[in-house]
């Protein structure tokens, strides 16, 4: 699939620190989820080569932040023009190595770009403030400084826009970053670092390493004092290893962790728009993003109409190579994945829960690391899905009778992050959306995230936000001025 490259210089194999491209002693071979075949053997670096990573991030820290807000926007600019002028070429390698559907993979270069449109934008407004004095003689100023080096471990499901929405907030505040992508995701990074460095970015304010050994470059990422913020999106279990390997140094975290969205449609709803929003939230990237629905809950009144037609819908969908024409539900990214959902199904279905369409595993097609999107009736609180992420095509429907049965079921979980309901009753929308215990909520409609708004969740699901005039403040630091003697 990498033939489809118009600029094929966009695919880099090395990793990048200090502005130069590393090769590293040892490769790791990066694959095609769709088929299983590999696409590129990438530079495996450790612990040694991230510390030179963080030495290079640390080395173009002073004159990065000492350039004018305006310069720092106007290359952040640029760099945001390359991404939507290589968009298509972008798309092919988030599809090629992350398997999503070609279209939707242009969605993400779109998205991806925007926070880098957006923190441009912002850089120039990380303003300071003049307070009013506590004492005749002095004066108060409050300045917001760069924090200082950073780190980003990023998940393959969004092999550019995660990267994106750490990296522009962080280097528009004027912070220099180490990014350690995803070991299954690396050429979309590598694409995106080449062209920053097209852009103008000065070596060493991106630095990207590559490796299989994430525990190894993460440890070092977070040992050092030099790096002060860590931002991590992926799962809670590895973003609680880090919290903790972060505590002896005191590192600033923002971490987007796993979620389990509910989705709530009430009897007042529009349940035709409902399905539509229930359908795009469930099974985009194949149900593998943070803020997928993971379970539903409808009301008694419309629960049959909804489980129907939320059928009828899902046998549109096609099940195939995102590099082929009309496909909408790609590969999922490992074969471990695949068991992930056949567990959570086969555990619903002894507990009582009827398939009503898809069900299967679909061995025989491709790398056969593709399920047929599912729907499930009659499911209820005690299964699996209801405490666990089932990051896979599976959508299990229970029903409900009360507005207090459903707030309570939907918030019954360690996590917090995306949440949705439908209904067209005023009231219940006020109530409800304050009720719900979650970071973000999608009231009638199923896609929510945008550069503009604060991204992140509650509990269990994450610190801080991204996105948003609040994202830059994760990479910000406040200095008190006391002015004394006047
Ligand atoms: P996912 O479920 O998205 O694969 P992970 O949390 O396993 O979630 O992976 C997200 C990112 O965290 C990836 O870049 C992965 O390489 C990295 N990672 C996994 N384990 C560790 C670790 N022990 N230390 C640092 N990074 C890690």
């Amino acid at each position: 699939p990498l033939a489809r490259l118009r600029d094929a210089s966009l695919l880099r194999t090395d990793a990048l620190i200090g502005g130069g491209w590393v090769s590293g002693s040892k490769r790791f071979a990066v694959h095609d989820p769709a088929t299983g075949e590999p696409l590129a053997e990438v530079a495996n670096l450790g612990a040694h080569e991230t510390q030179q990573a963080i030495a290079a991030a640390d080395a173009a820290l002073h004159a990065w932040r000492a350039r004018s807000a305006k310069e720092r926007c106007q290359l952040l600019r640029q760099w945001f023009e390359l991404l939507v002028q290589h968009q298509d070429d972008l798309a092919c390698l988030i599809t090629a190595e992350g398997g999503k559907p070609l279209a939707e993979a242009r969605g993400e270069v779109a998205y991806g770009a925007s926070f880098v449109e957006w923190f441009a934008e912002e850089a120039k407004r990380v303003d300071g403030e003049v307070l009013q004095s506590f004492a005749a003689d002095r004066r108060v100023l409050v300045l917001r400084q760069a924090i200082g080096v950073c780190a980003a471990i990023t998940p393959w499901n969004f092999p550019l826009a995660m990267i994106t929405r750490k990296v522009a907030p962080a280097m528009a505040a004027g912070c220099t970053v180490v990014v350690k992508p995803a070991e299954l995701t690396p050429l979309t990074a590598l694409a995106c670092a080449e062209l920053a460095l097209r852009a103008g970015i000065p070596p060493g304010v991106l630095n990207v390493v590559t490796g299989d050994d994430a525990a190894a470059i993460g440890q070092a990422l977070c040992d050092t004092d030099t790096v002060r913020h860590l931002s991590f999106t992926g799962s809670t279990e590895v973003g609680r290893t880090l919290m903790a390997q972060c505590a002896p140094t005191i590192k600033k975290l923002s971490l987007e962790l796993g979620g389990n969205a509910p989705f709530l449609v009430f009897d007042d709803a529009d349940v035709d728009a409902a399905v539509e929003g229930a359908f795009a939230s469930k099974y985009r990237n194949a149900g593998q993003t943070c803020v997928c629905t993971n379970r539903f809950y409808v009301q008694a009144g419309v629960y049959d109409e909804f489980v129907e037609k939320l059928a009828a819908r899902v046998r549109q969908a096609r099940v195939g190579n995102g590099f082929d024409e009309g496909v909408t539900i790609g590969p999922l990214i490992e074969r471990a994945a695949i068991a992930k959902v056949q567990r959570h199904l086969q555990d619903a279905v002894a507990k009582g829960a009827r398939i009503v369409c898809g069900g299967q595993p679909l061995p025989d097609l491709g790398s056969g690391q593709f399920f047929e999107p599912t729907v499930l009736a009659d499911a209820t609180q005690d299964m699996l899905f209801a405490r666990e992420e089932t990051f896979g095509p599976l959508a299990p429907v229970v029903k409900f009778e009360t507005e207090d049965e459903a707030i309570a079921a939907a918030n019954a979980t360690p996590f917090g992050l995306a949440s949705y309901f439908y209904s067209c009753d005023l009231g219940r929308i006020l109530r409800v959306g304050e009720a719900l215990e979650a970071g973000m909520v999608g009231v009638n409609v199923g896609m929510i995230s945008s550069e503009q708004v604060p991204f992140g969740g509650v509990k269990q699901s994450g610190l801080g936000r991204e996105g948003s005039r609040h994202g830059i403040e994760e990479y910000v630091e406040l200095k008190y001025l006391c002015l004394g003697g006047l």
